[in-house]
């Protein structure tokens, strides 16, 4: 029996259960999907990043006496092509957002799926009230998956090595209109170019910033906050991709707590991802619209989005954190909140919009937590912020970011103003600071206006 080993997000060797499969045969591949590529700027970093990563999976199967094939194309015309080489089986990870429960049932039309779960430590429907409905609520969800998770959830999963299929590993194999084209591996071939941005999850391995978080967990739940000192651990490329495995980084942090690390605040952090996982799973009527049910008349004013975009929009927090995730696609959790009130709630632009947004810049995009989380920030989401809570992001950068050293490290134009000054709304609207802009809002009125319309529109 062949079977095809299809890496996805799970891009390495280590405790990867699709590598533990006792296989005859097998021949590993990892497709770029043409589907999903379409929706990406050629010179966009975040493929060269997957690209590369791909290599290196491909180098350490090699190493390990196995190899990668590297596919370009749509996955089903892929399947059929294998299927018709005589492979009748696939084994993948599971992959939860509705686009991919599409495109695998497609594929289980095709070949003989077994499917198994890699990403995330629970199933998104295995954690439940007890009348068995899925939570919408965080704390409530975090106490049940806390006390539901056991070494059943992160056991490792031990390489096997299968003896691999007679395959050209050395080209990329590119698919169109049943069609077989073969050339050789490079980024340039699946119609891409390589661009590096300063992302710092980017450049470090998995094992770097394991190794990172231990010399800062103890501290983590009360520095986390600060943009300035950027002590978050910086794994959310890798665990989108599975560059590390969601069980391995789970044991080490058992490790942690057992050499007394205080890790707890961390650990939550990771079951926001289940959270955020399940709710989209069990409302995917959340994927594109108000998960409460309130129609928000936006005003979606496109100059001011631009401003927003490009972090040009006179709010000295709003544009730092803007630049930040313009040149490196990482925006601190903190600022993330922010500039995500400040879009919804301040310009009155719809959450959606930052969402794609954030869908474009973001090395560690995961639909599930991106859309909760805006949906969170704008007051339409399930666990929401109250409509009638607002961040002021002047305050909130008073209080993060006090000295103004992570503002000033984007918005050079505010170098030499005072750190006070800097976090003055009525100071920036009444002075000219040498090129930056004055506010393109007050604050005030303007989130006040969305209270209102808020209470007017809100249904539940
Ligand atoms: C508007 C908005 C959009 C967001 N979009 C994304 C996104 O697309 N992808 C993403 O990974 N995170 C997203 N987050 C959550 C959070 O900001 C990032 O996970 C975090 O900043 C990544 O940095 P880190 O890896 O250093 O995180 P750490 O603080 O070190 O946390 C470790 C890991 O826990 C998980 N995590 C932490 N916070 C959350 C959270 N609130 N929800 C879900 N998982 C969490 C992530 O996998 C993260 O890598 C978003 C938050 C907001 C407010």
């Amino acid at each position: 029996m062949k079977t095809v080993l299809w890496f996805r997000r799970d891009l390495r060797i280590k405790d990867n259960p699709i590598l533990s499969a006792p296989c005859e045969v097998c021949l590993p591949i990892f497709i770029f999907d043409k589907n999903i590529l379409g929706d990406f700027k050629a010179n966009d970093p975040r493929i060269t990043f997957i690209f590369n990563k791909v290599k290196k999976l491909k180098n350490d199967l090699i190493k390990n006496g196995m190899n990668l094939v590297i596919f370009y194309g749509c996955p089903d015309e892929i399947f059929r092509y294998l299927k018709k080489e005589g492979y009748n089986k696939v084994f993948f990870s599971q992959d939860y957002t509705k686009r991919s429960i599409e495109r695998d049932r497609q594929i289980s039309e095709i070949i003989d799926t077994t499917i198994v779960r890699d990403n995330f430590l629970f199933h998104p429907s295995d954690v439940r009230k007890n009348d068995g409905t899925p939570y919408k609520v965080f704390t409530p969800f975090y106490r049940t998956a806390k006390n539901q998770l056991d070494e059943s959830n992160f056991i490792e999963f031990p390489f096997n090595y299968s003896k691999i299929a007679g395959f050209n590993y050395d080209n990329i194999y590119i698919i169109e209109n049943s069609e077989i084209v073969k050339k050789p591996i490079s980024i340039e071939n699946i119609g891409f170019v390589e661009n590096y941005v300063d992302n710092f999850a980017a450049d470090k391995s998995p094992e770097y910033l394991c190794e990172r978080l231990k010399n800062l967990i103890n501290n983590y739940e009360s520095n986390r906050e600060y943009p300035a000192l950027d002590e978050t651990s910086h794994l959310g490329p890798h665990l989108r991709f599975g560059t590390i495995s969601i069980r391995e980084l789970v044991r080490f942090v058992k490790t942690l707590k057992e050499d007394g690390f205080q890790t707890e605040t961390f650990m939550k952090q990771l079951l926001w991802r289940e959270f955020f996982n399940s709710v989209l799973y069990n409302f995917p009527h959340s994927e594109f619209n108000n998960f409460k049910n309130v129609n928000i008349p936006w005003e979606n004013d496109l100059k001011l989005f631009e401003h927003w975009k490009s972090g040009t929009t006179g709010v000295p927090v709003v544009d730092a954190a803007m630049r930040q995730l313009n040149k490196t696609g990482y925006m601190h959790n903190r600022l993330r909140m922010v500039v995500a009130s400040f879009l919804t709630k301040d310009l009155h632009i719809d959450w959606r919009w930052g969402e794609e947004y954030f869908k474009q810049k973001l090395f560690d995009y995961e639909a599930s937590y991106n859309i909760g989380s805006w949906q969170w920030a704008a007051g339409t989401g399930c666990d929401a912020q109250p409509y009638f809570r607002v961040f002021n992001p002047y305050r909130q950068a008073e209080k993060f970011d006090k000295n103004a050293e992570f503002i000033k490290m984007w918005v050079p134009e505010l170098q030499s103003i005072k750190a006070g000054r800097i976090h003055s709304e009525d100071f920036l609207f009444k002075t000219h600071v040498k090129n930056y802009t004055r506010p393109v809002c007050r604050h005030k009125p303007e989130t006040r206006k969305s209270i209102e319309l808020f209470r007017k529109y809100f249904k539940n």
